[in-house]
């Protein structure tokens, strides 16, 4: 697996500084569970804050080889997808969740209570933050989302399957990021269901013609 669309370096830093909303903090663990080079980011910056942090807090004793010695020990102790210390899945589909989504499943993909929703079926998860929403969203095989654009961010984080739209082809551990300048209409790739962690900060808005028409009633 090659990990092509990551978030951006403002994204990981909000991430590593704890600036970053609970739920889509949720998507970049679960992104970053899937690509090492979003880890070793995320350790850097958390060292060299940390490093900073004790410098100006006790300069006389700050010893640069110690900081560098420290901050590849974080770096090297970040546990990737295949940690030894997970225990055993004998699900296969929810062992391919990594794990700070997989605790936050109500139970295993093949066997969630997915809600048709138009083209697309959708589970919600519980979030505390107001206007946000996290839902896994499964798309069939060479089906595609409504076309939409959106009234906050989104975050989308492929677990499974493929999806393209104007921007690029997303596969899985591939995270798109979108925004109100971005209207789309994601389409699975033919062959396998694409299942996707979702979180918004915002209602979508559908543009299409008959999205425009069903946009109340269809709550994506
Ligand atoms: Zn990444």
């Amino acid at each position: 697996m090659t990990v092509s669309h990551h978030p951006d370096r403002a994204l990981l830093l909000d991430y590593a500084t704890g600036a970053l909303s609970e739920p889509f903090a949720l998507v970049v663990a679960t992104h970053m569970a899937l690509c090492p080079a979003c880890r070793h980011e995320v350790s850097a910056m958390e060292a060299i804050g940390g490093a900073m942090l004790e410098a100006s807090t006790d300069c006389s004793q700050a010893q640069p080889e110690d900081a560098f010695a420290r901050l590849m020990a974080h770096v090297e102790a970040v546990p990737g997808e295949h940690a030894a210390s997970q225990p055993a899945i004998n699900d296969p589909a929810l062992a391919a969740i990594p794990r700070p989504l997989r605790d936050r499943l109500p139970a295993s993909p093949d066997q969630m209570p997915w809600r048709r929703q138009g083209p697309i079926e959708t589970v919600f998860l519980p979030c505390d933050v107001p206007g946000y929403r996290v839902r896994m969203l499964r798309i069939a095989p060479g089906r595609g989302v409504p076309r939409h654009t959106h009234r906050g961010e989104e975050l989308t984080l492929v677990l499974q399957g493929a999806y393209s739209d104007a921007t690029g082809h997303f596969g899985r551990g591939d995270l798109e990021t979108a925004d109100p300048t971005l209207d789309h209409r994601p389409v699975a790739d033919p062959g396998e269901q694409c299942i996707c962690l979702a979180v918004t900060s915002a209602p979508l808005r559908l543009t299409g013609r008959l999205g425009r028409l069903i946009d109340h009633f269809l709550d994506i």
